[in-house]
């Protein structure tokens, strides 16, 4: 069986520049060496999902320019179904990225096509995926405009269908939205930054549960009423920890998708983070579904 996901969520492309140091305002460095990777949350996420074998659709915008056909080229080449990401008026989400050799960095976001998702848009899309597939799970972010992560939300509840929320970038959250949530999937430092209270002030909310991921320690799987269920990380030696986040979530999402409990999706997660570290960029070593069944133990 293999699960249905739906990323409602960013595109960006970075553009990298790694520089001998970083400049003071006013200052120009020379000698850098430039690279673009294909990023943005929602892109990784839908990426991550569809190497583990889910049937993904990405809800989104990208610009009608250069970068945007980059971006669905690089999607389709991975197998995510584009039939929902829509062209905007603005150009494609870009993160101008300045890098020195400690791995300091400067980062400027220009969210662009990604700042038009209307709500409407959202609803219709996810309409479209429903005349499709009877059953899926709606993964969002904060990438993009409140109001559509919000009718993402609404979409999957009218469907009956999981809602996931990884809440990054964190901004405080209103108090309905995060009642829709069925998991949401802070980082330790986003976490505090949602709701008054951290993570038992959002339980309060009324998602079923809220997985805070850890790092190299791995994630605590917290619901109410229910002790904390810690998974260990897996050993791995990470070289780029970028988008190990936006992996861990759509392994997550994908695992619901089959029917799996929560504590067996949070140890999809924990794998699929860990193998996502294997490589600069965060699509560079996204684990199938082969690769995180063998390290989270659960194949011969
Ligand atoms: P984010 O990228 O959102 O900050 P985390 O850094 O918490 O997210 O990583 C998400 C998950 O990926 C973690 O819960 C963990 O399971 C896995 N992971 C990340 N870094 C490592 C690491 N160095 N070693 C093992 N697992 C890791």
């Amino acid at each position: 069986m293999t699960g249905n996901v739906v990323v409602v969520g960013s595109l960006n492309v970075d553009l990298i520049v790694r520089v001998p140091h970083l400049p003071a305002p006013g200052e120009t460095v020379t000698g850098g060496e430039y690279s673009r990777a294909p990023g943005g949350k929602g892109a990784n996420a839908a990426a991550a999902a569809a190497a583990l074998g889910a049937t993904t659709w990405i809800v989104g915008l990208v610009g009608d320019d250069d970068l945007g056909r980059w971006t669905r080229d690089d999607l389709a080449a991975r197998g995510v179904d584009l039939s929902q990401l829509h062209t905007g008026s603005r150009p494609t989400g870009v993160a101008a990225i300045l890098v020195d050799h400690e791995g300091e960095n400067l980062i400027a976001v220009a969210g662009g096509a990604n700042t038009e998702l209307a709500g409407s848009m959202v609803r219709t899309s996810i309409e479209a995926v429903s005349a499709r597939a009877t059953d899926a799970v709606v993964l969002a972010n904060l990438e993009i405009p409140q109001d559509a992560v919000e009718s993402a939300a609404e979409a999957a509840r009218r469907l009956g269908w999981p809602f996931v929320l990884n809440p990054a970038p964190a901004r405080p959250l209103p108090y309905g939205l995060i009642g829709a949530c069925r998991v949401v999937t802070p980082n330790q430092h986003e976490a505090e930054l949602l709701a008054p209270g951290g993570v038992s002030g959002l339980l309060d909310r009324g998602p079923e549960a809220v997985v805070v991921t850890r790092g190299a320690r791995g994630a605590d799987l917290h619901r109410r009423d229910t002790p904390v269920h810690h998974q260990d990380p897996f050993p791995c030696e990470a070289v780029d920890t970028t988008g190990a986040g936006d992996a861990f979530s759509a392994a997550l999402a994908w695992a619901l998708s089959e029917g799996q409990s929560l504590e067996d999706a949070v140890r999809m997660g924990c794998a699929a983070g860990a193998l996502a570290t294997r490589a600069v960029g965060a699509r560079a070593s996204l684990p199938s579904r082969k690769e995180v069944e063998a390290m989270a133990g659960t194949t011969a």
